[in-house]
This record gives structure tokens, sequence and C-alpha cells, in this order.
């Protein structure tokens, strides 16, 4: 049976956990090594990524981290998780190491600290239907490589659009939080990896 795990260090665990049990799926929550060899896809939840980078080197999840992602292990990160898959990071903290699985630049906190949260109705690119997103001192993609393909935009405090969801081989990153919806595309685009 599918197992899909939600790495369980820090942020909004149980919120994508009950999506994907919604969905039927066998949900593992990864805090150690073993765990993660056993999933067949990994979510990397909305919560506070120094904190997650962290903690991913303290429970030595770092290096299994990315030799998983580098074989295609199927992954989704939100919010955090985002910023985890960035190659480049600007605004991170002191020494804040992310997983380089997306070739892009992500910009943290990019929404502004004054906009604590905000909903914006998306166009989910893929299908071209309407999705709405739940912005919380949200990334956005600054720039990315050419094989990167945007899945969704969104408008700036600054005026123009910037990717907020993105996709890359058999990763998808989202700046917004798909888990505190009842809307189930983004983990069913995951899923539709493995
Ligand atoms: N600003 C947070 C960070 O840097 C992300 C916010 C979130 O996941 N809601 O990790």
């Amino acid at each position: 049976m599918t197992q899909v795990g939600v790495l369980a260090l820090q942020g909004d665990v149980r919120e994508h956990a009950a999506i994907l049990e919604g969905l039927g799926i066998d949900v593992v929550k990864v805090r150690r090594a073993a765990e993660l060899e056993a999933v067949d896809a990994l979510v990397i939840p909305g919560g506070e990524s120094s904190t997650i980078d962290k903690l991913l080197r303290a429970f030595d999840l770092r290096e299994p981290l990315i030799a998983r992602l580098e074989q295609g292990l199927p992954v989704l990160g939100s919010c955090a998780g985002m910023i985890m898959l960035a190659r480049d990071l600007i605004d991170g903290i002191e020494g804040q190491q992310t997983l380089n699985a997306i070739p892009m630049t992500v910009r943290r906190n990019a929404f502004g600290r004054q906009v604590d949260s905000s909903e914006v109705e998306l166009i989910w690119e893929p299908d071209g239907s309407r999705m709405h997103g739940t912005f919380i001192r949200a990334p956005w993609v600054e720039s990315h490589d050419s094989d990167v393909e945007v899945l969704a935009t969104a408008t700036g405090p600054d005026g123009d659009r910037h990717p907020v969801a993105v996709r890359h081989g058999q990763a998808i990153a989202t700046a917004f939080h798909p888990e505190i919806s009842a809307d189930t595309r983004v983990h069913e685009a995951l899923l539709a990896l493995i």
C-alpha cells in the first residue's frame, strides 16, 4: 500500500496528514531516517523553515533526505516547505540551509511581515481552474531555471506577479497552505507523481 510521509519536526503536520488520510492514504509521520526510507512520497509542511532546517540536522535527517530527493522521491513543500526545497534563499537567517531540490531562488517572508495572513484567488495553471490560496508570512519564487514549471502566480505588494506554486521533476512547492483548506487538488498532484 502507498505510504506518504509528512516530515513531522515542526509545523502543519496534522493538517497535511488529515488531508492525505481523507484521500484514503496511509500517512507516516517522519522523524527518523528509517521512516523516511519507507515512504513513497513526502510532504514538508508549512511552519518555520529555519527551525525545520535546524531540526533536520539535529535528527540526522538532512543527508538521507537530500539523497532520497536526488533519487526522485515525490515531494510537496508548502510555505516553509517551499523554502526548504529551494536551491537559493533570499532573507534566510544566518547559516540557514535548504535542500536544493528545485532550481529556484525563494524570497522568504516576501509578502511582508505586516501582511501576516491573506486569502488570494489564484488560477491553478494545470487545469485553468480557480483556487483559493491562504498565505501566512509567505515566500515567493524570485527566479527559477527554465525547466521549472509555474503552476500559479499571485500579485505581491510590489504590484508584480510572482510564482507561488511550481513543479520541477518530482517536486511541487506552494507558497500558500493547501493543508488548511478543504481543497485537495495540490495533494492529489503530489499523489499523481507516485
Ligand atoms: N516565514 C516562514 C519561514 O520562513 C514560513 C511561513 C509559513 O510556513 N507559514 O519559514
